[in-house]
């Protein structure tokens, strides 16, 4: 295949590309109407390939955001869809459950920390949230006899989803809370910590949480956090003590301990989960994203027996929560294959030569004026820049050189599917850093 750049990039080759119909009446991820950025019309995807309406190929280095683990048009995985489609692709999970919900649920709990117990299914990441969120509430409720502590300790720079309250949990400057003002709950935010995941641990870090926890224990039914890695919220890598600590802390205040392992579950970081790194088993657990290979969108929410057991003696007795597609068989029998490639390989190892690779390709990029940071872990590299990256013409540079990498402000990242190969992993790197440095002297 060539990749090298013989692509027509005058308006009408643009367009030819786009579509007409998507430009008037698609909304697209945080898009505007007046002034939507070009998309770029996808026809199939095989691999770590996405094919465009032209015909040309593009390396894709986001995993459709974080989500494709094996690849796209995976046969295993196909195979599995079909199965399963053969037999029923849905039934309501009250009253009724299936092979696909249980054999899920078995191969979930043989990977998780060891204290998870429970399972909720639900559709997306942020209905996880939602419901991981919900189950703090009541199960706090039910614990301390009280409906004071129902609110949430967070920390900056986090990113938890798009719906309501976990919208309340990302980050208040970079989240969405400006554009919904008071319409939001208003939760308790300390700095994110400083220490880098691979440098020393600085103990200030953890003195913001130690003394809001201290003052606003009442209130607070949970500590939510994305484990080690913040995700949408500023790709920052921190330490793992901070785990930890923030452990030893909700322990000590009665708060329940939230994980959210959506970005960074199923071996993104090196680690089967993220909070391995730490050592640390929460309360409470999300996973979503990678879940499934990318095929379908299905979550879980995981939780110890006491949190379990705890909301079944409270005032409701039963978790408050019930989606339609709840344990959706089919997305359930890809996710049952999606585990089981993933058991199937020594994944540890896998993610460390990526890892290895990441880190040397992307080593030209320190020392370049616009570049802030470059962090690697597991197979997640960024590249902060000092000045915002302009995501429609990085994008369309990007399409001209047959990769696919989408930057947000000061984040020029990949985090590949885990089958790419060296060559392709060179190319998609070596290309990005060309496109963020073409205009340097
Ligand atoms: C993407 C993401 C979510 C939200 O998941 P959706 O499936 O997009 O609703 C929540 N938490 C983290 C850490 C995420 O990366």
């Amino acid at each position: 295949m060539n990749h090298t750049s013989s692509f027509d990039n005058s308006p009408e080759a643009i367009a030819a590309l786009s579509d007409d119909f998507d430009r008037h009446h698609l909304w697209h991820p945080y898009t505007s109407t007046l002034n939507p950025l070009p998309t770029y019309k996808a026809v199939g995807a095989e691999g770590v390939r996405i094919r465009l309406a032209d015909g040309r190929e593009l390396i894709d280095g986001m995993s459709s955001w974080w989500c494709v683990c094996h690849g796209y048009n995976h046969p295993r995985l196909n195979a599995a869809a079909r199965r399963q489609l053969e037999s029923m692709s849905h039934v309501m999970f009250g009253g009724l459950t299936h092979e696909p919900a249980i054999a899920l649920g078995k191969k979930l709990l043989a990977i998780a920390p060891r204290n998870m117990d429970w399972i909720f299914y639900a559709d997306s990441g942020s209905v996880a949230i939602e419901v991981a969120m919900k189950m703090a509430v009541q199960a706090s409720i039910s614990r301390h006899g009280s409906h004071n502590r129902t609110n949430f300790a967070t920390i900056r720079s986090g990113y938890h989803g798009d719906t309501w309250n976990a919208m309340s949990v990302c980050d208040p400057v970079t989240g969405m809370h400006g554009a919904f003002g008071p319409a939001l709950p208003v939760r308790y935010f300390v700095p994110q910590p400083r220490s880098r995941f691979d440098g020393e641990w600085n103990p200030d870090d953890i003195r913001p949480l130690r003394e809001l926890l201290e003052a606003k224990c009442d209130e607070i039914a949970a500590l939510i956090l994305e484990p080690v890695v913040q995700g949408a919220g500023g790709m920052w890598f921190y330490h793992p003590e901070y785990l930890r600590e923030a452990r030893r802390l909700c322990d000590r205040f009665g708060i329940y301990l939230i994980f959210d392992e959506i970005a960074t579950g199923f071996w993104r970081t090196g680690k089967a989960f993220a909070a391995e790194w730490a050592g640390v088993e929460p309360d409470i657990m999300t996973v979503g994203k990678g879940l499934t290979g990318g095929y379908l969108t299905l979550s879980a929410v995981m939780a110890t027996r006491d949190v379990a057991d705890t909301i079944s003696r409270g005032e409701a007795g039963v978790m408050m929560h019930g989606p339609t597609f709840m344990a959706n068989p089919l997305a359930c029998a890809i996710a049952c294959e999606s585990l089981t490639l993933l058991e199937e390989q020594d994944m540890g190892s896998r993610v460390g030569h990526i890892e290895s690779m990441l880190k040397e390709l992307l080593a030209p990029a320190h020392g370049h004026a616009n570049v802030a940071d470059v962090r690697v872990l597991g197979t997640i590299g960024v590249v902060e820049t000092v000045e915002p990256v302009d995501m429609g013409r990085f994008q369309r540079r990007c399409v001209e050189r047959g990769i696919w990498v989408r930057p947000f402000g000061r984040n020029v990242y990949v985090m590949p599917p885990y089958i790419i190969s060296d060559d392709d992993l060179r190319y998609l790197v070596d290309n990005m850093l060309a496109i963020l440095f073409e205009d340097e002297q």
